[in-house]
């Protein structure tokens, strides 16, 4: 634990919910134990007894601000969650089934396929689903490029599955691209990775962070045990000021989702989108709109369409959705500039 830093250097701080406390961000969850970062600095936390068993009120995650009451002598209570600019959750099991959320706050979800066997357009447009219902900006970086004489035709593929949406090639192996994602590492941000296993998820942090903080395949093959496997739930925080949450429910959100979840709920929804005329379609009349002639052809229920469109925008609420978009559409600009720099350099 790094004691000089502080809350200040973990992202924006919200605005606190009006108990007697301090504000906190949540670092690492243990089985009942938790890292903060206070504005003093590191702490351990704990829940506090009750407040958290009404039913009301969501458990703290990793990436989470809390209100905390400082214990001179031993661990902080944590006394409530703040309320989430995005998440993930995933289906808890027990008798009343509930979501529990499993990463929290962070600005980019970094969408991963690799430019062979991996690369999915139907995988790709459900964790696209999964990350703007997260409430934050998708990105989808296309790995392993050194690997491929033809990088324009994935790229292709994915600009039309993912209208809007930025796509870049890299490779965490000669270094490509690696560049051309600097617009969003900027100090604050936090960030998330979604991906099947093997798709170079652990090596592309490690070419973010400048060094080896994730065990890859490489080494998990050559050493079974795992010398740094992340085995609990954390948000580490690179030199850069950058944030990367890593939790094994990330993983498995990355790989269970194929198989259930959002893509049997919205499965009809989505296999009518990105195929519109126009990339910036907005779906309420233009022409050569799929999704409406989907409609208008009786093959796509409208009311399943609105559910949809609510269900994304319920899921960041109005103000904050658009605030997200504009400084992303800024990511956008900044990086086409680099790239196209790159490419006349
Ligand atoms: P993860 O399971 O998604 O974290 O994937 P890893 O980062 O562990 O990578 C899986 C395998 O792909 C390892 O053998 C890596 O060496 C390899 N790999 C990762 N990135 C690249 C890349 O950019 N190019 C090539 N050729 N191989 C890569
Ligand atoms: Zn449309």
């Amino acid at each position: 634990m790094d004691e000089q830093l502080t809350l200040y250097d973990y992202g924006p701080i919200p605005e606190t919910c009006g108990l007697p406390g301090v504000p906190a961000r949540v670092t690492a969850q243990h089985r009942d134990r938790y890292e903060i970062v206070c504005p003093a600095g590191p702490a351990y936390a704990r829940l506090k007894t009750g407040a958290f068993h009404t039913g009301e009120g969501s458990f703290p995650t990793v990436g989470d601000y809390v209100m905390v009451r400082n214990n001179e002598t031993g661990d902080s209570q944590i006394l409530c969650t703040l309320p989430r600019r995005s998440y993930f959750s995933r289906r808890a099991p027990g008798p009343v089934p509930k979501d529990q959320a499993i990463a929290a706050n962070f600005d980019y979800v970094f969408i991963l396929q690799s430019m062979n066997h991996n690369f999915n357009l139907r995988r790709l447009e459900r964790y696209l689903a999964l990350a703007w219902q997260s409430g934050a900006a998708p990105v989808i970086a296309l790995t392993k490029s050194d690997l491929t004489p033809d990088r324009s035709a994935f790229l292709a593929q994915a600009e039309s599955a993912a209208p809007g949406v930025a796509v870049h090639a890299v490779s965490a192996r000669t270094g490509e691209g690696i560049q051309e994602l600097s617009p969003y590492l900027t100090s604050g941000k936090t960030l998330v990775f979604l991906g099947s296993s093997g798709v170079g998820k652990s090596s592309l942090v490690n070419a973010l962070a400048g060094e080896e903080l994730m065990v890859t395949g490489n080494i998990r093959e050559a050493d079974s045990r795992g010398r740094h496997t992340t085995t609990y739930r954390q948000l580490i925080r690179l030199d850069s000021g950058v944030m990367i949450i890593d939790t094994p429910g990330m993983r498995e959100l990355g790989m269970s989702e194929a198989s259930d979840g959002l893509e049997s709920v919205f499965a009809d929804v989505e296999r009518f989108l990105g195929k519109c005329r126009f990339s910036d379609c907005r779906h309420a009349g233009e022409p050569g709109c799929a999704v409406r002639a989907a409609i208008d052809a009786g093959e796509l229920d409208p009311v399943r369409w609105e559910s949809y469109r609510k269900l994304q925008s319920e899921a960041q609420g109005r103000r904050e959705m658009l605030r997200q978009k504009r400084e992303w559409s800024k990511g956008v600009a900044m990086s086409n500039k680099l790239r196209k720099k790159m490419r006349e350099g």
